[in-house]
Protein backbone atom coordinates (compact mmCIF):
# COMPACT_ATOMS: atom_id res chain seq x y z
CA UNK A 1 0.00 0.00 0.00
CA UNK A 2 1.20 3.50 -0.74
CA UNK A 3 1.25 6.41 1.74
CA UNK A 4 -0.57 9.22 1.27
CA UNK A 5 0.43 12.99 2.04
CA UNK A 6 -2.54 15.12 2.81
CA UNK A 7 -1.62 19.02 3.40
CA UNK A 8 -4.89 19.34 6.03
CA UNK A 9 -6.45 21.50 8.60
CA UNK A 10 -8.29 23.57 5.63
CA UNK A 11 -10.49 23.48 7.79
CA UNK A 12 -9.66 20.33 9.85
CA UNK A 13 -13.67 19.79 10.15
CA UNK A 14 -13.01 18.70 6.59
CA UNK A 15 -9.87 16.45 7.22
CA UNK A 16 -11.78 14.65 9.51
CA UNK A 17 -14.06 13.88 7.00
CA UNK A 18 -11.17 12.90 4.70
CA UNK A 19 -9.50 11.05 7.27
CA UNK A 20 -12.48 8.95 7.71
CA UNK A 21 -12.94 8.55 4.31
CA UNK A 22 -9.61 6.96 3.44
CA UNK A 23 -9.84 4.89 6.55
CA UNK A 24 -13.03 2.99 5.96
CA UNK A 25 -12.98 2.49 2.20
CA UNK A 26 -9.51 1.19 2.76
CA UNK A 27 -10.79 -0.46 5.42
CA UNK A 28 -13.41 -2.30 3.05
CA UNK A 29 -11.40 -2.86 0.11
CA UNK A 30 -8.99 -4.75 2.18
CA UNK A 31 -10.83 -6.26 5.17
CA UNK A 32 -9.54 -6.87 8.47
CA UNK A 33 -8.42 -3.86 10.15
CA UNK A 34 -6.78 -2.66 7.64
CA UNK A 35 -6.69 1.33 7.22
CA UNK A 36 -4.51 3.80 5.58
CA UNK A 37 -1.11 4.93 5.82
CA UNK A 38 -1.85 8.59 5.81
CA UNK A 39 1.01 11.39 6.59
CA UNK A 40 -1.03 14.65 7.58
CA UNK A 41 0.08 17.83 7.82
CA UNK A 42 -2.81 20.11 9.54
CA UNK A 43 -1.90 24.07 8.86
CA UNK A 44 -3.05 26.30 10.96
CA UNK A 45 -6.36 27.74 9.57
CA UNK A 46 -5.96 31.41 10.71
CA UNK A 47 -3.08 31.67 9.00
CA UNK A 48 -4.38 30.19 5.51
CA UNK A 49 -7.51 32.64 5.93
CA UNK A 50 -5.91 35.83 6.42
CA UNK A 51 -3.47 35.01 3.34
CA UNK A 52 -6.55 34.51 1.55
CA UNK A 53 -8.23 37.69 2.97
CA UNK A 54 -5.00 39.65 1.92
CA UNK A 55 -4.68 38.15 -1.68
CA UNK A 56 -1.04 36.56 -0.78
CA UNK A 57 -1.17 33.56 -3.24
CA UNK A 58 2.14 33.76 -3.31
CA UNK A 59 2.90 33.65 0.23
CA UNK A 60 0.28 30.64 0.73
CA UNK A 61 1.92 29.05 -2.42
CA UNK A 62 5.15 28.85 -0.57
CA UNK A 63 3.38 27.73 2.89
CA UNK A 64 1.68 24.86 1.12
CA UNK A 65 5.09 23.59 -1.01
CA UNK A 66 6.41 23.65 2.14
CA UNK A 67 4.38 21.31 3.65
CA UNK A 68 4.27 19.40 0.47
CA UNK A 69 8.14 18.39 0.88
CA UNK A 70 7.91 17.51 4.36
CA UNK A 71 5.49 14.94 3.55
CA UNK A 72 7.32 13.55 0.75
CA UNK A 73 10.53 13.87 2.66
CA UNK A 74 8.66 11.90 5.25
CA UNK A 75 7.76 9.54 3.11
CA UNK A 76 4.17 10.04 1.30
CA UNK A 77 3.78 8.97 -2.08
CA UNK A 78 1.32 11.06 -3.10
CA UNK A 79 0.00 14.61 -2.18
CA UNK A 80 -3.43 15.78 -1.97
CA UNK A 81 -4.56 19.62 -0.68
CA UNK A 82 -7.67 19.00 1.45
CA UNK A 83 -9.40 22.34 -0.01
CA UNK A 84 -10.73 23.72 -3.20
CA UNK A 85 -9.76 26.58 -2.82
CA UNK A 86 -6.42 26.38 -2.25
CA UNK A 87 -5.95 24.64 -5.31
CA UNK A 88 -5.06 28.28 -6.67
CA UNK A 89 -1.80 27.45 -5.63
CA UNK A 90 -1.69 23.36 -6.86
CA UNK A 91 0.53 23.96 -10.10
CA UNK A 92 2.84 25.59 -7.31
CA UNK A 93 3.26 22.84 -5.18
CA UNK A 94 3.14 20.66 -7.17
CA UNK A 95 6.39 21.75 -8.71
CA UNK A 96 7.69 21.29 -5.90
CA UNK A 97 7.51 17.64 -5.18
CA UNK A 98 8.25 15.06 -7.51
CA UNK A 99 5.47 12.83 -6.62
CA UNK A 100 1.98 12.93 -7.73
CA UNK A 101 -0.42 15.59 -6.49
CA UNK A 102 -4.00 14.62 -7.30
CA UNK A 103 -6.08 17.42 -8.12
CA UNK A 104 -9.43 17.88 -6.80
CA UNK A 105 -10.51 19.05 -10.09
CA UNK A 106 -9.64 16.33 -12.18
CA UNK A 107 -11.21 13.71 -10.03
CA UNK A 108 -14.31 16.18 -9.93
CA UNK A 109 -14.45 16.22 -13.50
CA UNK A 110 -14.38 12.59 -14.31
CA UNK A 111 -17.16 11.91 -11.96
CA UNK A 112 -19.17 14.58 -13.66
CA UNK A 113 -19.30 13.37 -16.92
CA UNK A 114 -19.10 9.65 -16.05
CA UNK A 115 -22.54 11.15 -14.40
CA UNK A 116 -23.43 12.35 -17.49
CA UNK A 117 -23.74 16.10 -17.48
CA UNK A 118 -21.78 18.76 -18.83
CA UNK A 119 -23.34 21.98 -16.95
CA UNK A 120 -23.28 22.10 -13.24
CA UNK A 121 -23.57 24.36 -10.43
CA UNK A 122 -20.35 25.48 -8.08
CA UNK A 123 -21.04 25.90 -4.84
CA UNK A 124 -17.85 26.92 -3.03
CA UNK A 125 -16.25 30.40 -1.21
CA UNK A 126 -15.74 33.18 -2.82
CA UNK A 127 -12.60 32.34 -4.24
CA UNK A 128 -13.51 29.51 -6.23
CA UNK A 129 -16.52 30.67 -7.35
CA UNK A 130 -14.98 34.00 -8.63
CA UNK A 131 -11.28 33.41 -9.54
CA UNK A 132 -10.67 31.71 -12.75
CA UNK A 133 -8.57 28.52 -11.54
CA UNK A 134 -11.26 26.01 -10.71
CA UNK A 135 -14.04 27.06 -13.51
CA UNK A 136 -11.21 26.67 -15.98
CA UNK A 137 -10.29 23.87 -15.01
CA UNK A 138 -13.01 22.42 -15.27
CA UNK A 139 -13.78 24.27 -18.71
CA UNK A 140 -10.70 22.33 -20.45
CA UNK A 141 -12.46 19.31 -19.25
CA UNK A 142 -15.63 19.85 -21.43
CA UNK A 143 -17.85 21.43 -17.95
CA UNK A 144 -19.36 24.05 -17.77
CA UNK A 145 -19.96 25.89 -14.45
CA UNK A 146 -23.24 27.60 -13.34
CA UNK A 147 -22.06 30.26 -10.84
CA UNK A 148 -24.41 31.30 -8.43
CA UNK A 149 -25.22 35.18 -8.70
CA UNK A 150 -23.32 37.50 -6.23
CA UNK A 151 -26.01 37.12 -3.07
CA UNK A 152 -25.77 33.45 -3.17
CA UNK A 153 -22.24 33.31 -3.79
CA UNK A 154 -21.69 35.91 -0.58
CA UNK A 155 -24.33 33.48 1.45
CA UNK A 156 -22.75 30.57 0.43
CA UNK A 157 -19.10 31.29 1.61
CA UNK A 158 -20.52 33.10 4.68
CA UNK A 159 -21.80 29.60 5.60
CA UNK A 160 -18.60 27.77 4.77
CA UNK A 161 -16.34 30.19 7.04
CA UNK A 162 -18.72 31.45 9.92
CA UNK A 163 -20.61 27.70 10.03
CA UNK A 164 -19.54 24.81 9.17
CA UNK A 165 -15.37 25.45 9.51
CA UNK A 166 -16.34 26.35 13.07
CA UNK A 167 -18.47 22.92 13.16
CA UNK A 168 -21.85 24.40 13.20
CA UNK A 169 -24.18 22.82 11.08
CA UNK A 170 -27.64 24.60 11.11
CA UNK A 171 -30.97 23.59 8.97
CA UNK A 172 -31.53 26.95 7.77
CA UNK A 173 -28.10 26.96 5.82
CA UNK A 174 -28.37 23.77 4.78
CA UNK A 175 -32.33 24.68 2.84
CA UNK A 176 -30.10 27.88 1.37
CA UNK A 177 -28.02 25.66 -0.10
CA UNK A 178 -30.84 23.84 -1.38
CA UNK A 179 -32.67 27.06 -2.80
CA UNK A 180 -29.05 28.13 -4.05
CA UNK A 181 -28.99 24.72 -6.18
CA UNK A 182 -32.62 24.91 -7.33
CA UNK A 183 -31.90 28.15 -8.96
CA UNK A 184 -29.07 27.07 -10.81
CA UNK A 185 -30.81 24.28 -11.69
CA UNK A 186 -33.48 26.32 -13.07
CA UNK A 187 -30.78 28.42 -15.10
CA UNK A 188 -29.81 24.67 -16.72
CA UNK A 189 -27.19 23.00 -14.10
CA UNK A 190 -27.60 19.52 -14.36
CA UNK A 191 -26.33 18.51 -11.26
CA UNK A 192 -23.78 20.70 -8.65
CA UNK A 193 -20.40 20.69 -7.47
CA UNK A 194 -20.08 20.85 -3.82
CA UNK A 195 -16.66 22.54 -4.22
CA UNK A 196 -15.90 23.30 -0.72
CA UNK A 197 -14.50 20.56 1.36
CA UNK A 198 -16.88 21.32 4.56
CA UNK A 199 -20.06 22.21 2.48
CA UNK A 200 -20.90 17.92 2.85
CA UNK A 201 -21.47 18.60 6.70
CA UNK A 202 -24.02 20.06 5.69
CA UNK A 203 -25.83 18.78 2.34
CA UNK A 204 -25.81 15.33 1.21
CA UNK A 205 -27.42 13.75 -2.08
CA UNK A 206 -30.73 12.87 0.13
CA UNK A 207 -31.15 16.58 0.78
CA UNK A 208 -31.09 17.20 -3.54
CA UNK A 209 -32.86 15.72 -6.68
CA UNK A 210 -30.01 16.61 -8.98
CA UNK A 211 -26.41 14.94 -9.21
CA UNK A 212 -24.49 16.00 -6.16
CA UNK A 213 -20.77 15.89 -6.38
CA UNK A 214 -19.27 15.72 -3.43
CA UNK A 215 -14.87 16.90 -3.55
CA UNK A 216 -14.55 15.49 -0.38
CA UNK A 217 -15.57 12.42 -0.86
CA UNK A 218 -14.27 12.24 -4.41
CA UNK A 219 -10.73 13.20 -3.87
CA UNK A 220 -10.32 10.83 -0.91
CA UNK A 221 -11.44 7.85 -2.62
CA UNK A 222 -8.94 8.78 -5.50
CA UNK A 223 -6.36 8.96 -3.09
CA UNK A 224 -7.53 5.33 -2.05
CA UNK A 225 -7.37 4.35 -5.32
CA UNK A 226 -3.88 5.88 -5.76
CA UNK A 227 -2.95 3.73 -2.71
CA UNK A 228 -4.40 0.73 -3.50
CA UNK A 229 -3.08 0.35 -6.94
CA UNK A 230 -0.38 -2.17 -6.81
CA UNK A 231 -2.10 -4.29 -3.78
CA UNK A 232 -2.84 -7.33 -5.77
CA UNK A 233 -6.56 -7.91 -6.87
CA UNK A 234 -6.40 -11.07 -4.49
CA UNK A 235 -5.66 -9.12 -1.70
CA UNK A 236 -8.88 -6.82 -2.16
CA UNK A 237 -12.00 -7.81 0.43
CA UNK A 238 -14.47 -6.10 -2.34
N1 LIG B 1 -12.31 23.88 2.64
C1 LIG B 1 -12.77 24.93 1.81
C2 LIG B 1 -12.58 24.62 0.35
O1 LIG B 1 -12.66 23.48 -0.04
C3 LIG B 1 -12.52 26.30 2.23
C4 LIG B 1 -11.38 26.53 3.15
C5 LIG B 1 -10.29 27.27 2.46
O2 LIG B 1 -10.45 28.46 2.26
O3 LIG B 1 -9.29 26.64 2.12
O4 LIG B 1 -12.42 25.48 -0.47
Amino acid sequence: MKTIGLIGGMSWESTLLYYQTINREIGRRLGGLHSGKVLLHSMDFEAVVRGQKAGEWEALAAMLAEAGRGLVAAGADCLLIGTNTMHRVAPEVQAAVDVPLLHIADVTAAAISAAGCTKVALLGTLYTMEQPFYVEHLAAKGIECIVPPEDHRAEVHRIIFEELCKGQITAASRQSLQDIIAHACARGAQGAVLGCTELPLSLRQSDVDVPLFDTTELHALAAVDFALKDVPRAALAA
